[in-house]
Parts: structure tokens; sequence; C-alpha cells
């Protein structure tokens, strides 16, 4: 019997364990401060943004919104940055991605402190990952770890196999699962876009890691009995629905199920505790710069 893995509960339960850490915040005066800022030609970015700022609203976080529109010049996005880096009432900031092709967005990424930088993708912040002692982890992959922890799904001795090698979910999905650490010592393979054979590496996967960003990409087919599934992908395909379209996966869910022992659905799987690991991260972030040793969960 295959297991549906319930991203949304997950993240509710995460969400009301770490609403005591908000309010013990709050309760010190150290309210968690998030400013997200908006300069993106996907107009999916705005619906993104406004579910982050909502979140936090929902947990007592002070969300802060800045926009700028697409043409204004790079400039303009690093001193919104660098007045958000002085602000000490603020905690957490994230740059909504992608960014105009004008602005390079390593150096958006660089430019944010990285004691603020709540998505984990400063280079300090990813080093440290790499190193092994951790600040903010990347909240997608963060969130795998803990929907595998939610599920009793133990990783250690275990063969993960991750498809995709992004900087924000295939390579740092990788680093979690290599740590000497709860949720790690996963011996790992990553597979991209240049392995050759690729169904016999994810054939060999106890546990997978889709993130291709390639409609229902893996199928039953390349799976091996009892595997445990996490599909990354949110994908916009054509359907005869009243948005014209629906979203699917990287992996073909009906064939997958049928070899799986637990699988998470798309959506209401991985993208609920992305969200959810945000909060995490900016909570987490209100506590290091205010010196407060604060319970996360
Ligand atoms: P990306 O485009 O940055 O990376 C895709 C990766 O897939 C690349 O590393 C590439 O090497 C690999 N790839 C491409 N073709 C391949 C092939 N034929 N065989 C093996 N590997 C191949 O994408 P991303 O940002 O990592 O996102 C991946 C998917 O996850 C997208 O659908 C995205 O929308 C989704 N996503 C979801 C969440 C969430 O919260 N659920 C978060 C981030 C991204």
């Amino acid at each position: 019997m295959t297991e549906l893995i319930d991203g949304e509960e997950i993240a509710a339960d995460l969400r009301s364990e770490l609403q005591a850490a908000v309010d013990s915040l709050a309760d010190s005066g150290h309210r968690p401060t998030l400013a997200t800022v908006l300069m993106s030609p996907d107009p999916a970015s705005e619906t993104y943004v406004a579910m982050k700022q909502n979140d936090c609203e929902e947990l007592g976080i002070d969300a802060r919104d800045i926009e700028l529109d697409v043409d204004e010049p790079a400039s303009e996005l690093f001193d919104v940055i660098d007045e958000l880096n002085d602000d000490d009432d603020v905690d957490g900031i994230l740059v909504q991605s992608p960014v105009p092709e004008h602005v390079d967005y390593r150096e958006v990424l660089e430019r944010i402190d990285p004691m603020k930088d709540v998505d984990g993708f400063h280079p300090e912040n990813v080093g440290r990952l790499v190193a092994g002692y951790p600040r903010y982890k990347p909240c997608t992959p963060h969130g795998i770890q803990k929907l595998l922890e939610a599920e009793g799904i133990e990783t250690e001795g275990k063969d993960a196999v991750v498809v995709g090698r992004s900087r924000i979910v295939g390579k740092p999905m990788a680093n979690l699962f290599i740590q000497k650490a709860p949720g790690g010592n996963a011996t790992t393979t990553i597979c991209h876009s240049r392995t050759d054979d690729l169904a016999e590496k994810t054939r060999d996967a106890d546990i997978l890691v889709a993130a291709t960003g390639i409609p229902e990409f893996i199928d039953g087919s390349m799976l091996s009995e009892g595997v445990v599934v996490i599909d990354v992908g949110i994908n916009r395909v054509d359907a005869d629905t009243d948005k014209g379209y629906e979203l699917v996966g990287d992996v073909e869910f009906d064939s997958a199920s049928e070899k799986a022992s637990a699988i998470t659905p798309v959506p209401g799987g991985v993208g609920p505790m992305t969200r959810a690991m945000l909060l995490y991260n900016t909570v987490k972030a209100t506590g290091l710069q205010e010196g407060i040793d604060v319970a996360l969960p």
C-alpha cells in the first residue's frame, strides 16, 4: 500500500509549533520581520510573494513588501538591499527570483547580509552548509528533510538519488543528505542533464528526489519497488480546466505510485513545506540577530 505524504498537514503542524516561537519573540519585543523584494518579470512571482506574506501575517511575523519596476536599474535594487541590511528591525530579506536579465542574480545574493539571508543562498551560507555547520538551510530541501522526519523515514545508510543539480534544490538537497546529522548519513547520488543511463541510477534509489522542472519525467519503470518518491516539480501543463492548465510534478504519479512505498502529491507535497521553512528561517534569523535562544521544531 502506497502512502501519500501529506505536505499540507505536516506544514500546518510545523507552523503551529513555530507560532509559539513567534509569540515568545514578540512578547520580548522582537517580533520577527521579513522583507520581500519583488522585481520579477515572471507574473507567477507576484503570487508567490503574496503567499509568503500571507503565511507571515498568519503567524504574526511582520511582512514588509517592497516592489520595484522591472525596468529600474540594478543599482535601485542594490540600494534597497543595502537599506534593508542596515535596518535593525528587518530580520530576513528575500529577493524573489527570477530578477530581470539586466540584474546579476549572483550579485543580488552576495549583497544580502548573510545573517538576513533566509533563503540560504548567500555563498557564506552555502559554504557553511557544505562544510557541515549550516546556518539557514535552503527552504525546499530543508522542508523535504522535515517531511521525511515527520513520516518516520530514515535516511541513514539509505541510497538517496537526487535528480537535478540546481542551486536552490538539487545541490543543497544532496548536501543535506550527506551531512553527518539526523536526516543525513545517506549514500547520495546526484543526477543531472548530462547523466548517462539515468534509469539505472534512479532504480538504485531507496529515496528519490525529483527536481528537474520536466513534467512527469520520472515514471514507474525508472523506479524500484518500495522507493520513497519526493516530487519537487511544479509544472503547468495545458488542460481542459477553468484556468486552462493543471499542475503536475516531475514524476508520473500513477505509474510511480505502483512502485513507491510513499510518495508526495503535486500540489500538496513539497510546496507547503518550502513555505513553512521560510517562516522557520525567519524566526531563526530573529533569534540569531537578537541573541535569543529560540526553540525551533
Ligand atoms: P532548474 O531548472 O534550476 O534545474 C533543473 C535541473 O534538472 C538541472 O540541474 C538539470 O541538470 C536537471 N535536468 C534537466 N534535464 C535533465 C535530464 N534530462 N535528466 C536529468 N536531469 C535533468 O530547476 P529547479 O529550480 O531545481 O526546480 C525544479 C522543479 O522544482 C521545477 O519544476 C520548479 O518549479 C520546482 N520547484 C518547486 C519548489 C517547491 O517548493 N515545490 C521549489 C523550487 C522549485
